[in-house]
């Protein structure tokens, strides 16, 4: 089943046509967060990715399975060289915290859930953990064992064969006799594997004493990247006809996903490898060390919308790398504001333009289809609200009808004064202190602070009146 929908898949570098191979939904996958900390707003903006793609199929008629895995075990915090090393991320935040790694990992899952509803994310069919689904990653590893794809290493981990897979390396490009060892690969292995691309699936205990599971190997926990081969082919019944994640997990994670099924199946299990590129934020990467990382709890406490963070992402191309600022946002939110306000009020202005409706409708979807053109599309959405010569309630029409794929709530009512932060009211009342004392210079500096808050101010006599942008 053809959906007209167009993306760029990675491992074949050109834009392939979505389809439904089983010929009544399209399965997705999105790679899900590793729930040891908040999602930030780049990981947002890789989930918000998912969303786009299930609201245009869902538009253009088309049913929809997506399924996004939480990671709570076996995603280690180093990757060097296409080896994951050092510590459990879960288990070094339980440490940190004091909290057991499973109150870590529900904790941070629910947290997940709450910022994505913020955001108005259609929820997806399931959120496997991973920790609850090491029985199917059992029995993946040990068919991989049987066909000869995977290994026992001398150290109790269980290993799979990079050279078995042919194809290795395809999605980015990163072919075997290209990869070398990486100089502290050689120490960490210690000879264990039989070749050094060669990743764990299974990996031994040793000193670990939580988060381990009894397997036919001796107890320990899972790899991270099998976790996702095991439930994209359980719950997508063997078939993903598009494969979702941040473009970083390229290699080796989708690298490793795709050896590991099609090994397992034995024919090439996704149609499509979708990527998103990276977000910056005020021009950096966002990063502990660098202390510029940013959740979406920040983005509401500057009084902003959370779907404004939302219309920024729309607003580029997601494959295009982008810098997010606090501007951006704070612009995002003033555009969604307006637009409420505009839309109440064209409510009752004319007929409708049922022709037009379809027509523009119809030409914001074809540019979404051509590999989510966003930008494009959003750039008639500007040009349709300030054509005079359409009628208020056709515009109506239109922006309520494509809000169903932007989910920006452009119908919503708009915010009410009693909504103004309690940093707006402090800038407010010390500026009406500002003009009772006659000091100006203040009064103007404080007026600038608010309209950058989103905030104007009208003086007359009976006092400074306010009003959102
Ligand atoms: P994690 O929770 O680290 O496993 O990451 C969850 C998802 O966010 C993955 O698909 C990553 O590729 C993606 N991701 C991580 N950092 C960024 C970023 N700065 N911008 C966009 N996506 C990101
Ligand atoms: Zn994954």
């Amino acid at each position: 089943m053809n959906t007209g929908l167009f993306i760029f898949d990675t491992k074949a570098r050109a834009l392939k046509e979505v389809c439904a191979k089983n010929g009544f939904e399209v399965s997705i996958y999105c790679c899900g967060p590793t729930v040891y900390r908040d999602a930030h707003v780049g990981n947002l903006r890789t989930f918000l990715l998912g969303d786009l793609i299930k609201r245009t199929l869902t538009y253009s008629g088309y049913d929809s399975r997506l399924i996004q895995n939480i990671t709570d075990v076996g995603h280690m915090a180093e990757d060097i060289a296409g080896n994951e090393i050092g510590e459990d991320k879960l288990l070094a935040q339980s440490k940190a915290e004091a909290i057991d790694p499973f109150e870590i990992a529900r904790k941070y899952e629910a947290n997940f859930h709450t910022d994505l509803a913020k955001l108005n994310v259609i929820p997806a069919a399931a959120y496997p953990r991973a920790s609850e689904t090491i029985d199917l990653m059992l029995k993946l590893i040990a068919d991989l064992i049987l066909s000869k794809h995977a290994y026992v290493g001398t150290d109790g981990c269980v290993y799979f064969s990079a050279t078995s897979f042919e194809s290795y390396g395809e999605i980015s490009g990163n072919r075997l006799d290209s990869l070398k060892p990486g100089h502290r690969y050689d120490y960490f292995e210690d000879g264990a594997k039989h070749f050094h691309a060669d990743w764990a699936l299974w990996k031994a205990a040793e000193n670990r004493t939580e988060m381990i599971w009894d397997s036919p190997w001796g107890p320990g926990f899972p790899g991270w990247h099998i976790e996702c081969s095991a439930m994209s082919l359980e719950l997508l019944e063997g078939n993903v006809d598009l494969h979702l994640g941040g473009i970083d997990l390229r290699f080796p994670h989708h690298e490793n996903e795709r050896a590991q099924s099609n090994s397992a199946v034995g024919y090439e299990v996704v149609e499509n490898w979708v990527h998103g590129e990276h977000l910056l934020f005020e021009g950096r990467k966002m990063s502990k060390s660098a202390g510029n990382v940013v959740l979406l709890n920040d983005v509401i406490e500057k009084g902003f919308d959370p779907l404004a963070l939302r219309l920024c992402f729309l607003e580029n191309r997601y494959r295009s790398q982008m810098d997010l600022t606090w501007d951006s946002l704070r612009a995002a939110d003033a555009t969604l504001e307006r637009w409420r306000k505009k839309l109440a009020q064209w409510q009752d202005q004319g007929d409708i333009d049922e022709q037009f409706v379809r027509d523009f409708c119809e030409g914001s979807l074809a540019d979404i289809q051509q590999d989510l053109d966003t930008p494009r599309a959003l750039q008639q959405l500007r040009k349709l609200e300030k054509d005079e010569l359409i009628s208020g309630a056709t515009k109506l029409a239109c922006f309520v009808s494509v809000d169903e794929i932007y989910g920006l709530e452009i119908a919503r009512a708009p915010k009410v004064k009693a909504e103004a932060t309690p940093e707006i009211l402090d800038l407010l009342e010390k500026r009406k202190l500002a003009r009772e004392t006659k000091d100006f210079p203040a009064s103007d500096n404080l007026r600038d602070q608010l309209l950058k808050l989103g905030i104007s101010i009208k003086d007359s006599p009976a006092g400074q009146e306010w009003d959102w942008n």
